[in-house]
């Protein structure tokens, strides 16, 4: 004979089981979270990157310019003094200064159009970057959108499952109860059956003793054991 506390401590024990695995599911949650955004991140920063490569190579036109800029202004400055003089040898000298600073404009100013090349290429690599990792950043905000509602339904369902487990608390008396519940603590499944003389749950043989306690069915047995509620399956 069964004893009559087995079938409401195996219908608490399935809800509790149901409430289990909607506790790890939640759990689970906040770290697929925060993997999903670690790719977003990723992908942020990949953007940057391509960014910075196309700044860095403005800032280098700028200096470009600049130097530019210097060098005509030393040109001018020549080209004044040379107006001014009346010797012929310090005419040629400056002359010859007109000269070395014309061919650094020129040689500034290829150096500057091998840039603007380089720039165009760049932006054209961080366009083409930016729409790709922006797609794929739309994606994994897809994906953080879908484990929100996970989320949501997990803890309503959970909330449910708890409900359920007071409600077939409710149906126990005191004792088994608190067996169950500290039995639970330790190892579960915890109200098995005994089959061929065997724990359902440890599966190692139980002693003469205790099989006979759960096949009377007027007290609660345990496996020797491992400590579960063991009751007897009749075969
Ligand atoms: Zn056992």
């Amino acid at each position: 004979m069964r004893h009559p506390a087995i079938e409401p401590l195996l219908i608490l024990q399935d809800r509790e089981q149901t409430r289990r695995s909607l506790v790890q599911n939640l759990e689970a949650v906040p770290g697929d979270k925060a993997r999903v955004q670690q790719k977003i991140d990723a992908e942020k920063a990949a953007i940057e990157a391509a960014k910075s490569e196309w700044q860095e190579l403005e800032t280098k036109k700028k200096l470009l310019e600049t130097e530019i800029g210097s060098a005509e202004d030393r040109l001018a400055k020549y080209k004044t003094q040379q107006s001014l003089v009346k010797k012929n040898d310090e005419y040629q000298a400056l002359g010859h200064e007109i000269e070395t600073v014309e061919a650094e404009v020129s040689k500034f100013e290829e150096q500057e159009l091998e840039v603007m090349y380089e720039i165009d290429a760049a932006k054209e690599r961080f366009a083409a970057a930016e729409k790709e990792l922006q797609d794929n950043i739309a994606e994994y905000q897809d994906r953080l959108q879908v484990l929100d509602e996970r989320e949501a339904n997990l803890k309503s369902d959970l909330a449910a499952a708890e409900t359920a487990c007071e409600e077939a608390k409710g149906g126990l008396d005191a004792k088994p109860l608190r067996l169950f519940e500290q039995v639970a603590s330790r190892t579960f499944p915890t109200v098995v059956a005994v089959e061929g003389s065997k724990c359902g749950g440890c599966h190692l043989r139980v002693s003469g003793e205790a099989e006979g306690v759960a096949r009377k069915g007027e007290e609660l047995a345990r496996c020797d054991q491992c400590g579960r509620i063991i009751w007897w399956e009749s075969s």
